[in-house]
């Protein structure tokens, strides 16, 4: 079903093709034909599987449908992968986690790692997260790791759009863990959580303000917390910060069957409480995969793909068409002008949409 995707059309953003240690930047256009990317991704080929992320994150219209093909088949690859959120505010040590997480992984349970990003807040701070190797050095030079950076520039729903994309890619190519990484600023953590299996709340013990980062609506969401940086003088804290976290995680009622999210300490330095982090996440996945409750939310997490294609293309469309592009910017300054009444513009901007515009320009 290549229907003359709406993807281009979708596209808030030109994504700039970061890739990881080793694999070159390369635009997907043309490159190669949907077999060989298909082969290469199926055979866990990081360089195509990075080459076919920068082509899901295309506008180019031919390479939109490219890409859509290749979802399609990567959608049907049946895999028992875990799809694991790791957030918290900047600093809490989530890339170090991550890195230790992934070691305890790879070396322990001889099993492939993706890291992706959820980064939107790059647009303003002009950093990245993930952008520091040195945090992952251990994953970043691992065969059995594969590493991808956030796009650095873009909106939260275009960048998590991809990642949704990159989840299914980096599945199909054999990474039993996924883990996304995201920047706890409340938003992201909504989109992460509706798409992954677990999401991981990083916190630490922060000087007077034990709870620093844990909005209500972000533990809300947490299948656990963690406080890192449990070590060295800063023990006690933790363990203190911990047992915080605890009493505040049982005002939530869990929509999960059979799950209360605990909350424990762990160090990403001295490797402290990070197996027992990835035991709980497998815990919980046991649990739920046999409740049945992982096949209802993967279900729903569909759907919600779906509906965001739909609004997005949609207000892609919209605001792309000419009558409306024409219209827009003058309309907007008469509104915040006062010089004309916003529901009256609105209505008179959706009216000026012609349905047809895509079609004529498909046809040119
Ligand atoms: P992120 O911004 O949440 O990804 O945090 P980072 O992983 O980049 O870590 C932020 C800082 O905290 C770095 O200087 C790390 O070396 C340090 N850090 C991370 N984990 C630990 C830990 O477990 N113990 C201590 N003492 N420092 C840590």
């Amino acid at each position: 079903m290549s229907l003359n995707s709406t993807r281009g059309a979708n596209r808030e953003w030109s994504a700039d093709s970061k890739e990881g240690p080793g694999r070159p930047a390369v635009s997907g256009r043309g490159r190669f034909s949907l077999s060989q990317y298909l082969e290469g991704i199926l055979a866990g080929d990081r360089s195509i599987l990075a080459k076919a992320i920068t082509l899901i994150e295309s506008s180019h219209r031919a390479d939109c449908e490219l890409a859509d093909e290749i979802l399609e088949t990567c959608l049907k690859q049946k895999n028992d992968s875990i799809v694991v959120g790791v957030s918290g505010v900047p600093g809490a040590g989530k890339s170090s986690l991550i890195e230790a997480l992934g070691h305890h992984i790879i070396t322990n349970r001889e099993e492939k790692i993706a890291v992706l990003a959820i980064d939107p807040s790059s647009r303003i701070s002009g950093g990245s997260i993930l952008g520091d190797k040195t945090r992952m050095a251990f994953l970043a030079s691992s065969d059995m790791a594969f590493i991808r950076p956030s796009p650095s520039r873009g909106t939260l729903g275009g960048v998590a759009a991809h990642t949704r994309e990159a989840i299914v890619l980096c599945k199909a190519a054999g990474y039993r863990n996924v883990l996304i990484e995201t920047v706890g600023v409340g938003q992201s953590e909504t989109a992460v959580r509706e798409m992954v299996d677990f999401l991981l709340l990083v916190t630490i013990a922060g000087a007077g303000d034990e709870l620093q980062g844990m909005k209500r609506g972000v533990m809300e969401m947490a299948d656990a917390v963690t406080v890192n940086k449990a070590d060295g003088k800063n023990l006690r804290e933790a363990e203190k910060a911990r047992a915080l976290a605890e009493s505040a995680l049982q005002f939530f009622s869990s929509s999960e069957p059979g799950w209360a999210p605990p909350a424990v300490v762990c160090s990403a330095r001295t490797g402290r409480g990070v197996k027992e982090i990835w035991s709980l996440i497998l815990e919980h996945h046991r649990i739920i995969t046999q409740s049945g409750y992982l096949e209802r939310i993967r279900r729903e997490q569909n759907l919600c793909w779906f509906r965001e294609n739909i609004e997005r293309g949609l207000k892609q469309m919209f605001l792309s068409s000419p009558n409306v592009r024409q219209r827009s910017t003058e309309l907007e300054k008469e509104v915040a002008a006062g010089e004309a009444a916003p529901i009256a513009a609105a209505r008179l901007l959706l009216s000026l949409y012609d349905p047809k515009w895509l079609h004529r320009e498909r046809e040119d």
